[in-house]
Protein backbone atom coordinates (compact mmCIF):
# COMPACT_ATOMS: atom_id res chain seq x y z
CA UNK A 1 0.00 0.00 0.00
CA UNK A 2 1.44 3.67 -1.23
CA UNK A 3 2.87 5.82 1.87
CA UNK A 4 1.70 9.11 1.60
CA UNK A 5 4.11 11.47 2.94
CA UNK A 6 2.88 14.27 6.16
CA UNK A 7 3.15 17.81 5.39
CA UNK A 8 3.84 19.57 9.34
CA UNK A 9 1.43 21.98 9.99
CA UNK A 10 2.83 25.59 11.99
CA UNK A 11 0.79 24.00 15.27
CA UNK A 12 2.94 21.15 15.41
CA UNK A 13 0.33 18.52 13.89
CA UNK A 14 1.13 16.09 11.16
CA UNK A 15 -1.01 15.90 8.36
CA UNK A 16 -1.27 13.50 5.39
CA UNK A 17 -0.41 15.41 1.72
CA UNK A 18 -2.78 13.39 -0.19
CA UNK A 19 -6.36 13.31 1.26
CA UNK A 20 -9.67 12.37 -0.22
CA UNK A 21 -12.66 14.66 -1.31
CA UNK A 22 -16.39 13.94 -0.58
CA UNK A 23 -18.27 17.11 -2.37
CA UNK A 24 -20.95 15.79 -4.67
CA UNK A 25 -20.84 11.97 -3.26
CA UNK A 26 -24.52 11.78 -1.81
CA UNK A 27 -25.15 10.49 1.78
CA UNK A 28 -26.27 7.32 1.22
CA UNK A 29 -23.35 6.54 -1.23
CA UNK A 30 -20.70 8.43 1.41
CA UNK A 31 -19.81 5.14 4.06
CA UNK A 32 -19.41 2.80 0.62
CA UNK A 33 -17.23 5.53 -1.01
CA UNK A 34 -15.31 6.90 2.38
CA UNK A 35 -14.38 3.16 2.93
CA UNK A 36 -13.30 2.52 -0.35
CA UNK A 37 -10.83 5.21 0.41
CA UNK A 38 -9.68 4.25 3.46
CA UNK A 39 -8.96 0.72 1.95
CA UNK A 40 -6.92 2.13 -0.70
CA UNK A 41 -4.58 3.62 2.49
CA UNK A 42 -6.34 7.27 1.91
CA UNK A 43 -5.82 8.44 6.03
CA UNK A 44 -7.11 11.92 5.20
CA UNK A 45 -10.99 12.68 4.20
CA UNK A 46 -12.35 16.31 3.53
CA UNK A 47 -16.02 16.73 4.07
CA UNK A 48 -18.22 19.96 4.80
CA UNK A 49 -21.32 20.93 6.45
CA UNK A 50 -22.47 22.56 2.65
CA UNK A 51 -21.41 18.74 1.09
CA UNK A 52 -24.66 17.16 3.21
CA UNK A 53 -22.46 14.07 3.16
CA UNK A 54 -21.35 14.46 7.32
CA UNK A 55 -23.27 11.85 8.24
CA UNK A 56 -22.70 9.24 5.64
CA UNK A 57 -19.10 10.48 5.81
CA UNK A 58 -19.23 9.77 9.55
CA UNK A 59 -20.57 5.78 9.03
CA UNK A 60 -17.79 5.04 6.09
CA UNK A 61 -14.69 5.85 9.11
CA UNK A 62 -16.58 4.04 11.94
CA UNK A 63 -17.21 0.67 9.65
CA UNK A 64 -13.84 1.39 8.07
CA UNK A 65 -12.37 -0.32 11.59
CA UNK A 66 -9.51 2.21 11.54
CA UNK A 67 -8.47 3.93 14.46
CA UNK A 68 -9.90 7.50 14.91
CA UNK A 69 -6.20 8.65 15.54
CA UNK A 70 -4.99 7.24 12.30
CA UNK A 71 -7.77 9.30 10.00
CA UNK A 72 -7.66 12.95 9.40
CA UNK A 73 -10.77 15.11 8.86
CA UNK A 74 -11.62 17.88 8.10
CA UNK A 75 -14.45 19.57 7.91
CA UNK A 76 -15.77 23.61 7.55
CA UNK A 77 -18.28 25.95 8.64
CA UNK A 78 -20.62 27.31 5.77
CA UNK A 79 -21.48 30.54 4.56
CA UNK A 80 -25.25 30.92 6.52
CA UNK A 81 -23.75 29.83 9.41
CA UNK A 82 -20.59 32.71 10.17
CA UNK A 83 -20.72 34.93 13.22
CA UNK A 84 -19.10 33.52 16.66
CA UNK A 85 -22.62 31.32 18.33
CA UNK A 86 -23.81 30.48 15.75
CA UNK A 87 -20.39 28.79 14.23
CA UNK A 88 -20.09 27.40 17.58
CA UNK A 89 -23.78 25.55 17.39
CA UNK A 90 -22.44 24.84 13.30
CA UNK A 91 -19.52 22.78 14.67
CA UNK A 92 -21.57 20.79 17.16
CA UNK A 93 -24.04 20.07 14.69
CA UNK A 94 -20.97 18.94 12.10
CA UNK A 95 -19.65 16.21 15.25
CA UNK A 96 -23.08 14.73 15.66
CA UNK A 97 -23.01 14.00 12.23
CA UNK A 98 -19.86 12.89 11.76
CA UNK A 99 -20.21 10.82 14.85
CA UNK A 100 -16.81 12.69 16.12
CA UNK A 101 -15.86 13.98 19.46
CA UNK A 102 -13.35 15.88 17.90
CA UNK A 103 -12.30 16.46 14.21
CA UNK A 104 -8.46 17.15 13.11
CA UNK A 105 -9.37 20.14 11.01
CA UNK A 106 -11.80 22.61 10.97
CA UNK A 107 -12.03 25.26 8.18
CA UNK A 108 -14.03 28.60 7.33
CA UNK A 109 -15.33 27.31 4.11
CA UNK A 110 -15.49 31.15 2.42
CA UNK A 111 -14.63 34.23 3.76
CA UNK A 112 -18.04 35.79 2.38
CA UNK A 113 -16.83 39.47 2.85
CA UNK A 114 -20.60 40.82 2.34
CA UNK A 115 -21.13 39.38 5.60
CA UNK A 116 -17.81 40.95 7.19
CA UNK A 117 -18.00 38.14 9.61
CA UNK A 118 -15.48 36.14 8.77
CA UNK A 119 -13.31 37.91 11.79
CA UNK A 120 -15.64 36.56 14.50
CA UNK A 121 -15.85 32.65 12.49
CA UNK A 122 -12.83 32.67 13.17
CA UNK A 123 -12.97 33.60 16.92
CA UNK A 124 -15.32 30.63 17.40
CA UNK A 125 -12.79 28.44 15.45
CA UNK A 126 -9.91 29.44 18.20
CA UNK A 127 -12.47 28.85 20.52
CA UNK A 128 -12.83 25.12 19.77
CA UNK A 129 -9.36 24.79 18.94
CA UNK A 130 -8.54 25.82 22.37
CA UNK A 131 -11.31 23.10 23.58
CA UNK A 132 -9.43 20.68 21.80
CA UNK A 133 -11.68 19.73 19.34
CA UNK A 134 -10.15 21.01 16.15
CA UNK A 135 -7.17 19.81 16.57
CA UNK A 136 -5.77 22.56 14.18
CA UNK A 137 -8.00 25.40 12.57
CA UNK A 138 -7.72 27.14 9.12
CA UNK A 139 -9.29 28.68 6.39
CA UNK A 140 -10.84 28.41 2.63
CA UNK A 141 -10.77 30.57 -0.52
CA UNK A 142 -9.32 33.55 2.18
CA UNK A 143 -7.41 36.60 -0.71
CA UNK A 144 -4.50 38.40 0.64
CA UNK A 145 -7.19 40.97 2.25
CA UNK A 146 -8.82 38.58 4.58
CA UNK A 147 -6.01 36.66 5.64
CA UNK A 148 -4.10 40.77 6.64
CA UNK A 149 -7.53 41.29 8.70
CA UNK A 150 -7.21 37.86 10.16
CA UNK A 151 -3.31 38.61 10.92
CA UNK A 152 -4.29 41.56 13.04
CA UNK A 153 -7.38 40.62 14.82
CA UNK A 154 -6.78 36.93 15.41
CA UNK A 155 -4.32 34.99 17.78
CA UNK A 156 -3.87 31.55 15.82
CA UNK A 157 -2.37 31.84 12.44
CA UNK A 158 -4.78 29.99 9.98
CA UNK A 159 -3.27 26.16 9.68
CA UNK A 160 -4.20 26.28 6.11
CA UNK A 161 -6.08 27.64 3.64
CA UNK A 162 -7.67 25.74 0.95
CA UNK A 163 -8.15 27.23 -2.40
CA UNK A 164 -8.99 26.36 -5.65
CA UNK A 165 -5.46 25.06 -7.77
CA UNK A 166 -4.64 23.17 -10.66
CA UNK A 167 -2.26 23.23 -13.83
CA UNK A 168 -5.01 25.89 -15.23
CA UNK A 169 -4.89 27.99 -12.23
CA UNK A 170 -1.54 27.53 -10.46
CA UNK A 171 -1.71 30.53 -7.85
CA UNK A 172 2.21 31.37 -7.37
CA UNK A 173 1.32 34.32 -5.72
CA UNK A 174 -1.05 33.08 -2.66
CA UNK A 175 1.47 29.92 -2.49
CA UNK A 176 3.99 32.63 -2.01
CA UNK A 177 2.24 34.44 0.67
CA UNK A 178 0.93 31.02 2.35
CA UNK A 179 4.80 29.96 2.40
CA UNK A 180 6.01 33.22 3.76
CA UNK A 181 2.60 32.91 6.75
CA UNK A 182 3.18 29.29 7.74
CA UNK A 183 -0.10 28.71 5.77
CA UNK A 184 -0.15 25.16 4.21
CA UNK A 185 -1.88 25.27 0.64
CA UNK A 186 -4.09 23.12 0.11
CA UNK A 187 -5.84 22.50 -3.08
CA UNK A 188 -9.03 22.06 -4.14
CA UNK A 189 -10.18 20.59 -7.29
CA UNK A 190 -6.93 19.12 -7.92
CA UNK A 191 -7.57 17.42 -10.85
CA UNK A 192 -9.96 20.67 -12.17
CA UNK A 193 -13.11 19.15 -11.51
CA UNK A 194 -14.31 16.79 -14.15
CA UNK A 195 -13.91 20.06 -16.47
CA UNK A 196 -11.38 18.66 -18.90
CA UNK A 197 -8.14 19.65 -17.50
CA UNK A 198 -7.60 15.32 -17.97
CA UNK A 199 -8.29 15.72 -21.50
CA UNK A 200 -5.10 18.18 -22.02
CA UNK A 201 -3.14 16.82 -24.99
CA UNK A 202 0.13 18.32 -23.28
CA UNK A 203 -0.50 15.75 -20.26
CA UNK A 204 -0.95 12.78 -22.14
CA UNK A 205 2.03 13.31 -23.41
CA UNK A 206 3.77 13.41 -19.63
CA UNK A 207 1.43 10.83 -18.24
CA UNK A 208 2.54 8.37 -21.58
CA UNK A 209 5.98 9.15 -20.91
CA UNK A 210 5.99 7.85 -17.11
CA UNK A 211 3.08 4.78 -17.97
CA UNK A 212 0.94 6.90 -16.06
CA UNK A 213 -3.18 8.29 -16.13
CA UNK A 214 -3.29 12.13 -16.48
CA UNK A 215 -5.04 11.94 -12.68
CA UNK A 216 -1.61 10.33 -11.86
CA UNK A 217 0.53 13.04 -14.04
CA UNK A 218 -1.54 16.00 -12.28
CA UNK A 219 -1.44 14.83 -8.93
CA UNK A 220 2.30 14.48 -8.91
CA UNK A 221 2.76 17.87 -10.30
CA UNK A 222 0.88 18.95 -7.06
CA UNK A 223 2.94 17.08 -4.62
CA UNK A 224 6.36 17.93 -6.44
CA UNK A 225 5.33 21.77 -5.81
CA UNK A 226 4.69 20.91 -2.37
CA UNK A 227 0.87 21.33 -2.21
CA UNK A 228 -1.83 18.84 -0.08
CA UNK A 229 -4.61 17.54 -2.20
CA UNK A 230 -7.95 16.06 -2.02
CA UNK A 231 -8.55 14.24 -5.27
CA UNK A 232 -12.26 13.10 -5.14
CA UNK A 233 -13.36 9.90 -7.18
CA UNK A 234 -16.58 7.90 -6.78
CA UNK A 235 -15.12 4.98 -8.78
CA UNK A 236 -13.31 2.36 -6.91
CA UNK A 237 -10.48 2.12 -9.53
CA UNK A 238 -10.11 5.58 -9.88
CA UNK A 239 -9.76 6.12 -5.93
CA UNK A 240 -7.00 3.47 -5.89
CA UNK A 241 -5.38 5.20 -9.01
CA UNK A 242 -5.12 8.49 -7.51
CA UNK A 243 -2.82 7.48 -4.54
CA UNK A 244 -0.76 5.01 -6.37
CA UNK A 245 1.36 7.82 -7.34
CA UNK A 246 4.71 7.90 -4.78
CA UNK A 247 6.67 5.65 -6.94
CA UNK A 248 7.31 7.92 -9.84
CA UNK A 249 8.71 11.72 -10.24
CA UNK A 250 8.33 14.65 -12.82
CA UNK A 251 11.54 15.77 -14.30
CA UNK A 252 12.09 19.32 -14.71
CA UNK A 253 10.83 19.20 -18.53
CA UNK A 254 7.51 17.82 -17.50
CA UNK A 255 6.88 20.49 -14.79
CA UNK A 256 8.01 23.23 -17.30
CA UNK A 257 5.29 21.70 -19.17
CA UNK A 258 2.84 21.93 -16.89
CA UNK A 259 3.88 25.40 -15.71
CA UNK A 260 2.83 26.44 -19.38
CA UNK A 261 -0.57 25.25 -18.76
CA UNK A 262 -1.48 28.50 -16.66
CA UNK A 263 -4.71 30.31 -17.72
CA UNK A 264 -5.63 32.21 -14.77
CA UNK A 265 -8.97 31.29 -14.81
CA UNK A 266 -10.53 30.46 -11.34
CA UNK A 267 -13.80 28.64 -11.68
CA UNK A 268 -15.19 28.93 -8.29
CA UNK A 269 -17.34 31.92 -7.83
CA UNK A 270 -15.83 34.31 -5.07
CA UNK A 271 -18.63 34.07 -2.12
P1 LIG B 1 -11.38 16.96 -8.48
O1 LIG B 1 -10.42 17.89 -9.10
O2 LIG B 1 -10.95 16.09 -7.37
O3 LIG B 1 -11.99 16.10 -9.64
C1 LIG B 1 -13.05 15.22 -9.42
C2 LIG B 1 -13.57 14.80 -10.80
O4 LIG B 1 -12.53 14.09 -11.51
C3 LIG B 1 -14.75 13.90 -10.71
O5 LIG B 1 -15.57 14.19 -11.83
C4 LIG B 1 -14.13 12.50 -10.84
O6 LIG B 1 -15.07 11.64 -11.43
C5 LIG B 1 -12.98 12.76 -11.78
N1 LIG B 1 -11.83 11.88 -11.51
C6 LIG B 1 -11.29 11.58 -10.31
N2 LIG B 1 -10.25 10.76 -10.45
C7 LIG B 1 -10.12 10.52 -11.78
C8 LIG B 1 -9.23 9.74 -12.55
N3 LIG B 1 -8.26 9.04 -11.97
N4 LIG B 1 -9.40 9.71 -13.89
C9 LIG B 1 -10.38 10.42 -14.48
N5 LIG B 1 -11.25 11.20 -13.79
C10 LIG B 1 -11.13 11.23 -12.45
O7 LIG B 1 -12.67 17.84 -8.08
P2 LIG B 1 -13.49 18.32 -6.84
O8 LIG B 1 -14.11 19.57 -7.30
O9 LIG B 1 -14.33 17.25 -6.28
O10 LIG B 1 -12.40 18.71 -5.74
C11 LIG B 1 -11.86 17.78 -4.84
C12 LIG B 1 -12.27 18.10 -3.43
O11 LIG B 1 -11.90 19.43 -3.08
C13 LIG B 1 -13.78 18.09 -3.18
O12 LIG B 1 -14.31 16.78 -3.14
C14 LIG B 1 -13.86 18.83 -1.90
O13 LIG B 1 -13.50 17.99 -0.80
C15 LIG B 1 -12.82 19.93 -2.11
N6 LIG B 1 -13.43 21.19 -2.63
C16 LIG B 1 -13.41 22.29 -1.79
C17 LIG B 1 -13.94 23.48 -2.20
C18 LIG B 1 -13.88 24.64 -1.28
O14 LIG B 1 -14.53 25.66 -1.58
N7 LIG B 1 -13.17 24.57 -0.19
C19 LIG B 1 -14.58 23.64 -3.52
C20 LIG B 1 -14.52 22.45 -4.34
C21 LIG B 1 -13.96 21.27 -3.89
P3 LIG B 1 -15.50 10.22 -10.73
O15 LIG B 1 -16.03 10.55 -9.37
O16 LIG B 1 -16.53 9.69 -11.68
O17 LIG B 1 -14.25 9.38 -10.70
Amino acid sequence: MSKVPTVTLNDGTEMPQLGFGVWQVPDGEAPAVVMAALESGYRKIDTASAYYNEMGTGKGIAASGIPRDQIFVTTKVWNADHGYDSTLRAFDESLEKLGLDYVDLYLIHWPVPVKDQYVETYKALERIHAGGQARSIGVSNFLREHLDRLAEAANVVPAVNQIELHPRHQRAEERALHAERGIITEAWSPLGSGRGLLDSPAIAQIARKHGRSCAQAVLRWHLQLGHVVIPKSADPERIAENIDIFDFALDEDDMAAFAALEEAKPWGKPK
